[in-house]
């Protein structure tokens, strides 16, 4: 079914403005990790794992006050279109510091002094959105890894294309849409533990991109919470 709007755009999947793509998450997948969950949304294939909280032979990354997480996302060379150099690069760099970033409030670094909870986002295949998908895809790996939270943190975009603030950006419009609003947050409180934002939006438009991903990420949350309760389920 096309929604047909004032300006006559189309979302190319036919979606309303404010809808998710589908969403699967599975989470325990993993057997040697501590934690895991598998997430697809759209396109994309996501693999979360969470080993620790555990002691780390590289001792200079330890606090002896606080634990701590450290992330790595990593698009594997067959995600996308164009093959993708294996490795580190500068976006996967920065993609990895805002995830630690905004997983980092969930957790109760404190009552784990000279620990390091390491966690791993691999994208499998990528169709837009993978930073926000890693970032729920590896909440829920944490909570899976039974690792005490105040919350478990959820992740979602909308942005702006062809004039029109929509939720849940695909690739395509991403590449052709005028402004992209990823977010992650504490649903219990709303906390927001990242923002980022490129393009052009005016300050109402803003607000609304905001609005319209908290909305998404609530209904995110409760598909993580499912996952986790259907965990809890098959091994009963
Ligand atoms: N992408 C790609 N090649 C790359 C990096 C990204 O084809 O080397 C695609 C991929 O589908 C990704 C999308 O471009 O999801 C948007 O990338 P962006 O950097 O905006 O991050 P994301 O939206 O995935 O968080």
């Amino acid at each position: 079914m096309f929604i047909i709007t004032s300006n006559d755009y189309i979302r190319e999947d036919g979606r309303s403005f404010d809808q998710l793509r589908s969403l699967k998450i599975k989470s325990g997948v993993l057997k040697r990790a501590d934690g895991s969950a598998y997430l697809e949304v759209g396109g994309n294939k996501i693999l979360a794992s969470v080993y620790g909280p555990r002691e780390s032979f590289i001792r200079r990354l330890l606090k002896p006050n606080t634990g701590v997480i450290r992330c790595r996302y990593n698009m594997a060379p067959f995600s996308v279109d164009d093959r993708k150099r294996p490795g580190p690069d500068r976006r996967s760099t920065e993609i990895s510091k805002i995830t630690a970033d905004a997983l980092r409030p969930a957790l109760l670094l404190e009552d784990y002094p000279m620990s390091m909870i390491d966690v791993s986002i691999e994208i499998i295949e990528a169709e837009g959105g993978t930073r926000c998908a890693g970032i729920t895809a590896a909440a829920v790996a944490l909570a899976d890894a039974g690792i005490p939270m105040r919350d478990i943190v959820v992740g979602c975009a909308a942005g702006k294309v062809d004039g029109e603030i929509v939720l849940d950006l695909s690739e395509k419009e991403d590449k052709d849409g005028q402004s992209d609003v990823p977010i992650a947050i504490l649903p219990r409180t709303n906390e927001v533990t990242l923002l980022q934002s490129d393009g052009k939006l005016t300050e109402e438009e803003f607000t609304k991109a905001i609005d319209l991903a908290i909305k998404g990420c609530h209904e995110i949350s409760k598909i993580q919470k499912d996952a986790l309760t259907a965990k809890m389920r098959d091994n009963s």
